[in-house]
């Protein structure tokens, strides 16, 4: 296989980590974003590597023969707001990318035949009623909800994806990524690790949505990476769909604490209502990814916290 891969939503969290381990496993990369959830700050050690190419563009308003001169032999399609704020801001745009975006992208790949994966998430489950979530649960998701703009165009991204796995016997993977969290998250993202961080740091109130029962499972962004690696890379896995996170779970409330106990200027807990069609509980069944990839997470929570911590301090000047 060419080691030569584009990576649309290059200038994100994990889309820009996801980047630096193709280069550095001596992968040629071409970046795409239009900075809608991000900053060119995260392509800046990037763009020192000669084999990193960055377009700023909108990937639904690709032209997929614009990119075939570059020839890839993977297309990554990882574009798309992430964190529930921003998808409540932005409803259109996330259905759109997810949508559409994913349609152009696998056209690219189709074009090109190169490989393609599509970054689905957890949030296709929904709020689950199987714990915790195998690929083969169908999820629980409300379709008119204030969610349904993010997990109906995934689960929508899933069906294009396999729909061309179908008709033209391209090689498709798909990634459900469970929450996952590190350094190059904006502080002021929404999602709960960066405010509950940014607000210990700056002497505020956790926020709490509804009581704090509510879990998740957290998933270091190395960890996740290495996870989307495997499945993109390894040979034999067409059409598979694959779950990539930590099956720790712990507490909104527990997470609350760790962090507290790890940033002692903390100023407590605030409770606020609870969001909207919040999923409950949320944890990954992995078998499936030890099996086909080898993979399992790496970084316990609180290893992971300190260095997002670290991370945190030196943007925020704390
Ligand atoms: P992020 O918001 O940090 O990064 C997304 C990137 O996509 C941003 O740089 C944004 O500018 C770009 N983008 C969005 N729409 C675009 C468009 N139309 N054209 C070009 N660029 C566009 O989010 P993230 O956490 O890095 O998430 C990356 C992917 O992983 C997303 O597809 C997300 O749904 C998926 N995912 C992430 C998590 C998580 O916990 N981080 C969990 C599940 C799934
Ligand atoms: N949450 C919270 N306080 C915050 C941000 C989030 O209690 O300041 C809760 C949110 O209601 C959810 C969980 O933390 O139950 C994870 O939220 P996040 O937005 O990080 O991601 P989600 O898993 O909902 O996509």
């Amino acid at each position: 296989m060419q080691k030569r891969v584009i990576i649309t939503g290059a200038a994100g969290f994990v889309g820009s980590h996801l980047a630096e381990k193709f280069l550095n496993e001596g992968w040629e990369v071409l970046g795409i974003d239009n900075f809608i959830t991000s900053t060119p700050e995260n392509l800046r050690t990037l763009k020192e590597n000669p084999a990193f190419r960055f377009m700023e563009m909108d990937v639904v308003k690709i032209d997929p023969s614009s990119l075939l001169d570059f020839e890839p032999s993977l297309v990554m399609h990882m574009a798309s707001p992430a964190s529930p704020v921003d998808y409540f801001n932005m409803p259109i745009e996330t259905m759109l990318v997810n949508s559409e975006g994913t349609r152009k992208m696998l056209e690219v790949a189709r074009r090109a035949g190169a490989r393609f994966l599509f970054a689905s998430t957890s949030e296709v489950y929904g709020d689950p009623e199987i714990h915790p979530q195998p690929e083969t649960y169908w999820g629980n998701v409300n379709p008119i909800g204030p969610r349904a703009v993010y997990d109906e165009s995934k689960r929508y991204g899933e069906a294009m994806t396999m729909a061309y796995r179908r008709l033209f016997e391209l090689d498709v993977r798909i990634v459900r990524i469970f929450n996952t969290y590190g350094p190059r998250m904006r502080p002021n993202d929404g999602r709960v690790v960066s405010n509950f961080i940014t607000q210990a740091l700056t002497g505020k109130k956790l926020t709490i949505y509804g009581d704090g029962s509510q879990t998740r499972s957290f998933g270091y962004v190395a960890d996740t990476v290495e996870g989307i690696f495997r499945l993109a890379t390894y040979g034999g896995l067409e059409g598979e769909v694959v779950n990539i996170g930590n099956p720790a779970e712990i507490t909104v409330k527990e997470l609350a604490d760790t962090i507290m106990k790890l940033i002692p200027s903390a100023a407590g807990i605030e409770y606020l209502p609870p969001v909207p069609d919040d999923p409950r509980k949320r944890r990954p069944d992995i078998t499936k990814a030890r099996k086909l990839l080898g993979w399992k997470p790496e970084v316990p929570l609180e290893e992971g916290l300190r260095k997002t911590i670290q991370y945190f301090r030196s943007i925020l000047n704390i």
